[in-house]
């Protein structure tokens, strides 16, 4: 068993995949060294997690978490002006978090999954678009407002199928990504249309979909 002896670390691997390292020379280190094979194995996971094409971004995954400890402790209001204003928390890890958080929180909570909708929706509606790209953040938008309409869609249909309506505009100016569309067409599923109640019922699929999503790293450095 070969060791390269100055291994990669999440971070430093998606430093390389970002810049301007020549692919071959990444996978020969990850061909021959286990401990860098395990950084890779990491930032897969953070890569599926984080949802962005370029590697840069995804080591956000790791920073999300406090900064989400740090916005839950204020009051719902506050969270929401300072995402407005504090670039610190224009972060597209965090909004992942916030999704994924809301969908964890819904089934026990209802309200909790509002709050955590609404700071879903106000970190997207922040994201720099310079810096993440127009079209990505658009599908995140899109999927926030589609978020926001599943939570309200028990008890505030009218306000769901407004957020549904922002939700599809959105989705009309992102990359046209089929996993954003479907996912997409998933939440608003539960959406009453006027006049009508059904069941909600949610399609699952989403962690299946994730992980069949796998192999990020690898796939950049083929060709
Ligand atoms: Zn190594």
């Amino acid at each position: 068993m070969t060791s390269c002896g100055d291994h990669y670390t999440p971070h430093t691997l998606a430093f390389a995949l970002s810049e301007s390292t020549p692919p071959r020379f990444i996978r020969q280190r990850l061909e021959r060294c286990p401990a860098c094979r395990a950084a890779q194995d990491t930032l897969d996971l953070w890569a599926r997690r984080i949802g962005h094409a370029d590697p840069g971004v995804w080591p956000e995954y790791s920073t999300a978490p406090h900064l989400l400890t740090e916005l839950l402790a204020l009051p719902h209001r506050r969270r929401l002006a300072v995402v407005r204003f504090d670039e610190l928390f224009q972060h597209w890890g965090l909004f992942r978090l916030a999704l994924e958080d809301t969908r964890e929180v819904g089934y026990s909570s209802p309200a909790g999954a509002q709050d955590l909708a609404e700071l879903a929706l106000a970190i997207a509606m922040n994201l720099p678009e310079d810096y993440y790209g127009a079209h990505p953040v658009a599908d995140q938008r899109a999927l926030a407002w589609a978020n926001l309409a599943h939570v309200q869609a028990a008890d505030e249909p009218a306000a769901a199928r407004r957020s549904a309506e922002e939700a599809e505009r959105w989705r009309g100016r992102g990359t046209g990504a089929a996993d954003v569309a479907r996912r997409v067409g998933e939440l608003l599923g539960a959406v009453p249309v006027r006049g009508e109640e059904h069941d909600l019922e949610e399609g699952d699929g989403f962690a299946e979909r994730r992980a069949a999503a796998g192999g990020r790293v690898l796939s950049l450095l083929q060709g």
